[in-house]
């Protein structure tokens, strides 16, 4: 029967070993798309995917395969991102699937992020059947590939899939393999429905649209349906499935991966990880879901012109709906007014994010520099949490802060060890161990605090080993650290949104730091601006914008009239992210300055 024939699976690996490109070929492959509609990487469908070539949000095709054995399968294919700040949607994904292809570069081994989302499908008892991909390249090692699988995940790796997903090589046997060694979904097709929400998007016309996965029974158009964390019910409008484009359907039954519409306007009552059940026949218990994820990294956003603070909330609330990790609430600043206080899960979230908003939504943003958020014992006996540094209390009602550390993993070909080695001992890391993990190849264990990870870790880690080293971190606890606020006032009066938190060992020299960037960056007055750095009443650093003498016009007064225009243009497209703090003009990089403190 139809459930026999269906197989979930997903592609895990880590980021540019090649799983989009082999989510291609076999779309090409099942015909599930033609040659003229294919595009590289179909399935990442956001401009912003396809511009920086990672996956961000995970996506689900049906595709039907005829198999050797001359029977036809239903395919469902979820695809996975492999970016470290995105294995909460990795594991959101491989809840709704039975099996998953393990990707690995042939040319680059086992990396860390491959370990942590083999991790995830492992926990899940997925059905794995490891790839190695690339084998076309002059690089390709896939015997010692195979022995990195076997030693570092336990994997079984002897009749791994040699393939390239560029030039097809081995296509055909992975589906072939999905059939054979990925199990039918279980579920039970008499049982009341019961669907996992995977994810969800707004569409103005039809409103929400359910990304689900049938576990037991099956939903059409016109049965009503119910939330089960809220009991909230709607009716049916549409059911299908993603092939790739929606294709709609009767009906949806145990064991596939569709959508759901019901005519539900208000994005609040839809859930990520939420269980869909019959309202005449509702299930008894909900399905597990997901565990709730906290984010790591907060920052403000402003709308530059104040009036769109509503459209901003109302953008908000619209990727939250597929992004279940951001969390916001209004923030008011003295500098900035009214604006949100946003929580992303690290640094790259956060800049998806801040471009989904100016792009989807059209709206200019200032976003205030990153945060991590801190334990603060007072010394009146109570303990508070903040995660905006504006909020830090005076000195001398603090008794104690504690902030997040994590356990960071680095992989390195061992040439760089050192260079690793030293960056992480700048940004206050504690070694903790080394593992030689062939020959190689060496991972590095620090325990590092989060906020530094946060800033240009990744960054610095990646030029100094060419690109080569790879990170993974999960957070282990709060340490008290020699913490203080550091205030920046510009023409004497402190600037909420530019106050941060720095280890007391840095303070003077970052302080030095973001003054002298700031002089950069603020474009000169009609009066001068001193720029100060401040701990509680001391000025640590102090600088000057001078005024300035003359327009940027009189350099070219009489000169060709195209050069003035342009001129014009680029001092608009500047002022569009200007904002006037006080009687200052503060550029959106000025907020920014706090981040490069090297
Ligand atoms: P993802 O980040 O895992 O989705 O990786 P992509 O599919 O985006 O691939 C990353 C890069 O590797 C792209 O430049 C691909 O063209 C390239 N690539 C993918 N598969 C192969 C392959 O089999 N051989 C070679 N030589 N390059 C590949
Ligand atoms: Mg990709």
């Amino acid at each position: 029967d139809r459930q026999q024939h269906i197989r979930n699976f997903s592609i895990v690996a880590h980021i540019d070993h090649g799983k989009s490109t082999l989510a291609d070929r076999i779309l090409e492959m099942t015909d599930t798309i033609s040659e003229r509609e294919m595009q590289a990487q179909v399935l990442d469908d956001m401009d912003l995917e396809r511009e920086r070539g990672i996956t961000i949000k995970l996506n689900a095709v049906e595709l039907h395969y005829t198999a050797k054995n001359g029977e036809t399968y239903i395919f469902h294919l979820i695809d996975t991102p492999g970016h470290v700040d995105f294995s909460y949607e990795v594991s959101r994904s491989l809840a709704a699937c039975e099996g998953a292809l393990l990707v690995v570069d042939a040319a680059q081994g086992v990396e860390a992020q491959t370990l942590a989302n083999v991790y995830l499908a492992l926990d899940d008892d997925l059905e794995i059947i490891p790839v190695i991909n690339k084998i076309d390249l002059p690089s390709a090692q896939p015997d010692v590939v195979k022995e990195e699988i076997e030693e570092m995940i336990g994997l079984d790796a002897s009749d791994a899939i040699l393939a390239s997903a560029k030039s097809g090589i081995g296509i055909e046997e992975i589906l072939e393999r999905i059939v054979t060694d990925v199990p039918a979904p279980s579920g039970d097709l008499d049982a009341p429905l019961k669907a996992l929400i995977f994810d969800s998007v707004y569409d103005s016309y039809r409103g929400v649209v359910l990304n689900v996965r049938i576990v037991d029974g099956t939903v059409k158009v016109g049965d009503e349906i119910e939330l089960m964390s809220n009991g909230k019910k709607f009716e049916v409008t549409e059911v299908g499935v993603m092939s790739p484009k929606a294709v709609k359907r009767d009906m949806l039954m145990v064991g596939d991966v569709g959508y759901i519409t019901a005519a539900i306007k208000t994005i609040q009552d839809t859930h990520v990880g939420d269980t869909v059940t019959s309202a005449a026949h509702p299930a008894e218990e909900a399905l597990e879901g997901y565990r709730k994820i906290t984010p790591m990294v907060y920052s403000g956003l402003f709308p530059v012109d104040n009036a769109k603070f509503n459209d901003l909330r109302e953008a908000l609330e619209r990727l939250q709906l597929n992004d279940a990790a951001l969390e916001f609430e209004p923030e008011t600043s003295q500098a900035l007014g009214f604006g949100f206080r946003c929580g992303f899960l690290g640094l790259l979230h956060m800049d998806v994010v801040q471009e989904r908003l100016e792009r989807e939504f059209n709206l200019d943003l200032i976003m205030t520099a990153p945060s991590v958020d801190y334990e603060v014992d007072l010394t009146d006996g109570t303990q508070i949490t903040i995660d905006n540094p504006s909020e830090m209390p005076e000195a001398s009602a603090v008794k104690d802060i504690r902030e997040p550390f994590v356990k960071a993993s680095i992989m390195v070909p061992n040439d760089y060890v050192g260079a690793v080695m030293e960056i992480a001992q700048r940004k206050r890391g504690e070694f903790v161990t080394m593992d030689y993990l062939d020959k190689y190849r060496v991972n590095v264990i620090y325990n590092l605090p989060l906020s530094e990870i946060i800033y240009d870790f990744f960054d610095d880690l990646k030029s100094s080993t060419k690109g080569y080293a790879s990170l993974d971190y999960e957070v282990t606890g709060y340490r008290s650290s020699d913490l203080v606020k550091m205030d920046i006032l510009l023409n004497g009066d402190a600037v909420d949104a530019l106050s941060s938190i720095v280890h007391k060992d840095f303070a003077f020299e970052r302080g030095k730091a973001i003054v002298a960037r700031l002089k950069e960056t603020i474009p000169r007055q009609q009066f001068e601006v001193p720029i100060q750095a401040a701990i509680g009443n001391k000025i640590i650093a102090r600088s000057t914008v001078k005024a300035y003498r003359k327009n940027v016009l009189a350099k070219c007064y009489g000169g060709d009239v195209t050069r003035k225009r342009k001129l014009l243009e680029k001092q608009k497209a500047g002022k569009k992210r200007m904002k006037a703090v006080g009687s200052v003009e503060v550029p959106q990089e000025a907020f920014m300055s706090l981040l490069d403190m090297n």
